[in-house]
């Protein structure tokens, strides 16, 4: 950590640039107009710190204002600015895969504003994912258990952030852990709606623990502009392999149930950006060794296109990744195909590749638990002991929510999962699908530009 005694230790020099380089700075964008702040109320650079390894301040003691245009923060900006073109970042000292922008020559940052904030709600998760921080490293490494494990931004904290933020034109409600175990978020979404109408909200969650009353409320008043369901997989076996804990009939249930609701109230929109007032709902699928079979992907093209819903392909790599879908290959292009439904996101792959090429891990395991990615998955589910801990604090956690605890969750088995077992016995649509995908190959690379576009628009 790059903090002593709650101070941050000055930066290094700036890196030397090469005799006669002359080529703009490098620099992220996300000091110069966006904020994160983590469920402790540490205020962070982004979600690449997932530890909160440079702390600018804090919300439940700083105002935003003074943080922002305080020392710490003009440090960075200056580093950024002054230092050689390069990916490496001393706030995390390591590469950021963020720090790709060209200044423009004129640029010097001295009058920046914050026109997008991440907000995570919640450190709780009800899910075990093996590779996923919450469970990695907030879990099981002690100092990060103390800092970052099981946090919680009251309602009112949240609401003053907001109101921190006169020039917010984007707030992504998520980070680590499940936002939608967080009771007030439906109170938060809607005063943010009341207060900022022109603010575009955009969440994440792993569907399973949503409501029937956050559902109807997000639908009905259109609360979010865009959320993202992670499921990965499309049967019930290969989803749980990785979202360990968690059921594909609730989490397909549940973003079944809200694109009925919002197709009942007249809210739903199929494609990101949507028009004002709508809510765009995505199925996020990463593409692991285990559920990328052209039969359950064919099966998950399905399952979308009944709820009208399209599918974000993610395509990852280190634990579990698939091997035939690799970036920019034509078995990748194919996951373009009807192009009508399927967007496809390689920005991950992008990072990896780039840091693969300096020798890097993923950015996102390096600091946790030095053990191998594949004990972390049979760790999860091993840890009985500790893992029951943890569920009991959640459980205090839940104990004056109307959310359901999350063992409660897991036993409870969903009427949709007889129906998508249905679904499955009598559908044979990869025929269908494989033609259609051949086809696609030769289209593939335009898709995909096309495709990584509206997903940056989105954003
Ligand atoms: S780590 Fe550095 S380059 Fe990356 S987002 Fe934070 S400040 Fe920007």
């Amino acid at each position: 950590m790059s903090s002593v005694g709650g101070l941050l230790e000055p930066l290094p020099a700036p890196l030397p640039r090469d005799r006669g380089d002359a080529s703009p700075p490098m620099i992220c964008s996300q000091v110069f107009d966006s904020i994160s702040i983590h469920a402790n109320g540490d205020i962070v650079c982004w979600c690449v710190d997932v530890n909160g390894q440079r702390v600018y301040g804090n919300v439940f003691k700083d105002r935003i204002a003074d943080v922002w245009h305080g020392p710490a923060y003009r440090e960075i900006r200056d580093w950024l600015l002054r230092s050689r073109p390069d990916s490496w970042c001393p706030a995390i000292d390591r590469h950021c895969p963020l720090r790709v922008v060209p200044a423009a020559a004129d640029y010097n940052g001295s009058a920046p504003r914050i026109r997008i904030l991440k907000l995570e709600p919640v450190t709780y998760c009800n899910l075990q994912c093996p590779v996923c921080p919450v469970e990695t490293g907030f879990k099981q490494v002690p100092e990060l258990r103390e800092t970052r494990g099981q946090k919680l931004l009251p309602l009112n904290v949240m609401l003053d952030v907001v109101a921190q933020l006169p020039d917010l034109e984007l707030i992504e409600y998520f980070d680590y852990g499940e936002p939608f175990i967080h009771r007030d978020t439906v109170a938060f979404l809607r005063e943010v709606r009341r207060t900022r109408p022109g603010c575009r909200i955009v969440t994440n969650t792993n569907g399973t623990v949503m409501t029937p009353e956050q559902i109807r409320a997000i639908a009905a008043e259109s609360l979010l502009d865009r959320i993202v369901f992670s499921i990965d997989g499309a049967t019930a076996e290969s989803y749980r392999k990785y979202r360990i804990g968690g059921s594909f009939s609730k989490a397909f249930g549940k973003m079944k149930a809200l694109a009925d609701a919002c197709r009942a109230a007249g809210t739903h929109c199929k494609y990101s950006p949507g028009r004002r007032g709508s809510v765009q709902i995505t199925w996020q699928y990463i593409l692991f060794e285990w559920n990328d079979s052209d039969e359950e992907l064919a099966l998950a093209r399905e399952l979308a296109q009944s709820i009208e819903v399209p599918i974000e392909w993610v395509i990852t790599s280190g634990y579990g990744a698939s091997k035939r879908f690799l970036h920019g290959s034509a078995e990748a292009m194919r996951l373009m195909d009807p192009p009508d439904f399927f967007i496809h996101m390689a920005a991950n792959a992008d990072i990896d590749v780039r840091l693969k090429e300096r020798g890097i891990d993923n950015i996102y395991t390096k600091d946790v638990v030095d053990t191998d990615m594949t004990d972390r998955g049979e760790g999860a589910v091993a840890r009985g002991p500790e893992r029951d801990r943890d569920q009991d604090a959640a459980r205090e956690a839940f104990a004056e929510s109307d959310v359901p605890a999350p063992d409660a969750l897991h036993r409870t088995r969903s009427a949709i999962g007889e129906w998508i077992v249905g679904i499955r016995r009598s559908t044979r649509p990869w025929r269908r699908a494989m033609k259609n995908g051949n086809r696609a190959v030769g289209r593939g690379a335009e898709k995909q530009e096309l495709g990584n576009r509206e997903y940056r628009n989105s954003r």
